[in-house]
């Protein structure tokens, strides 16, 4: 698989997709090979208080001797034309604060080893107040691009382990107190023997069509103006088509015939995989469930068009293009996508 036949993946263009690091799976049983790589002077991690990243500002102060000038290659400048920073060496982030969990992510394109370490997450208040970093959201950091794609992958990996980490601390079979494995891709429990592997929540998200026309919804918490896919989570003992027709028939009242995938995203939000599709509908009748959407109807690709671009006479609006939603749109409306 070559680098370019990734990126030409429809996958490719969503948020979170962009991780290029090598994972090394082979090394996670080799504490001793990890901690050896943890030493070396190219090791680097990004940092996490509790689930809120903690971003370098390399303008701001030499932290340590050698980081400054390493970040500044890393860091690039935002829309707002700040320089921000997502890896710090191992050093400084264990000068900052005492690791509450590390995991060894793998290795980068240039083979330098790479982690992911979390800090009490009463921190992220403490160092919200301090000039050297940046501490915000990785939701905000996606939307307002104040990263490199190649940085958010690993940042979102990171985020959804190290969030993992911190809400199995006890086993889930026996209630005993676990710990950490595998250079922090599992969690063992020493009272009862049982293994626990970090957990990915499959989530379908379609873009239902009929004819010429797509349904498109909002919930009460978009921002205003914003329409997008419906989704919902894959339950036990389904397909993603049968979740796929199940919730559209549960949000929108309408039955789905054929259904097929079309790409995914990673979406770390704790830890799920938004499965995009794109769905027929069999009926025009729409029956919207108002608990969960707030409203919902047809848009013509027209329509749907002019809210991609950002030109819809009502100021109506698709989600920005991190979005699995907008690449699924996108492949409709200008590609052709069929179910
Ligand atoms: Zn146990």
């Amino acid at each position: 698989m070559t680098e370019q036949m990734i990126r030409s993946e429809l996958s490719a263009s969503t948020g979170f997709s962009d991780n290029r690091l090598n994972r090394r799976a082979d090394l996670r049983d080799n504490p001793q090979a990890v901690a050896a790589l943890a030493k070396r002077p190219d090791a680097l991690t990004v940092l996490l208080a509790g689930d809120v990243p903690v971003l370098l500002r390399p303008g701001a102060a030499n932290i340590s001797p050698g980081t400054a000038a390493r970040d500044w290659q890393v860091a690039r400048p935002t829309p707002q034309g700040e320089l921000l920073g997502a890896w710090f060496d191992l050093a400084t982030a264990a000068a900052i604060a005492p690791a509450r969990d590390q995991i060894f992510l793998g290795e980068d394109e240039a083979g330098a080893p790479r982690f992911g370490t979390a800090i009490d997450k009463m921190l992220a208040e403490t160092l919200k107040d301090d000039p050297r970093f940046q501490v915000i959201d990785l939701r905000s950091i996606a939307f307002q691009k104040l990263l490199p794609t190649s940085d958010l992958g690993p940042l979102g990996e990171a985020k959804a382990m190290l969030d993992w980490h911190s809400r199995h601390r006890f086993c889930a079979q026996c209630g005993g107190a676990t710990a950490a494995g595998s250079s922090g891709w599992k969690r063992e429990c020493p009272s009862c023997t049982a293994q626990h592997f970090p957990r990915t929540d499959p989530v379908v998200i379609m873009l239902v069509v009929r004819g010429d026309k797509c349904l498109l919804a909002r919930q009460a918490r978009f921002v205003a103006g914003s329409y997008s896919c419906i989704a919902g989570f894959v339950e036990p003992g389904e397909t993603f088509e049968n979740a796929v027709r199940r919730e559209t028939w549960e949000e929108a009242g309408l039955r789905c015939g054929k259904v097929r995938y079309l790409a995914c995203q990673p979406w770390p939000f704790p830890s799920s995989l938004m499965i995009g599709c794109i769905a027929e509908s069999l009926d025009d009748t729409i029956t919207l469930d108002k608990t969960e959407l707030e409203d919902g109807r047809w848009f013509s690709r027209e329509e749907t068009v002019s809210m991609i671009e950002r030109r819809h006479e009502g100021q109506l609006v698709t989600p920005p293009g991190l979005a699995i939603a907008n690449t699924l749109m996108r492949a409709w409306a200008y590609d052709g996508a069929l179910p």
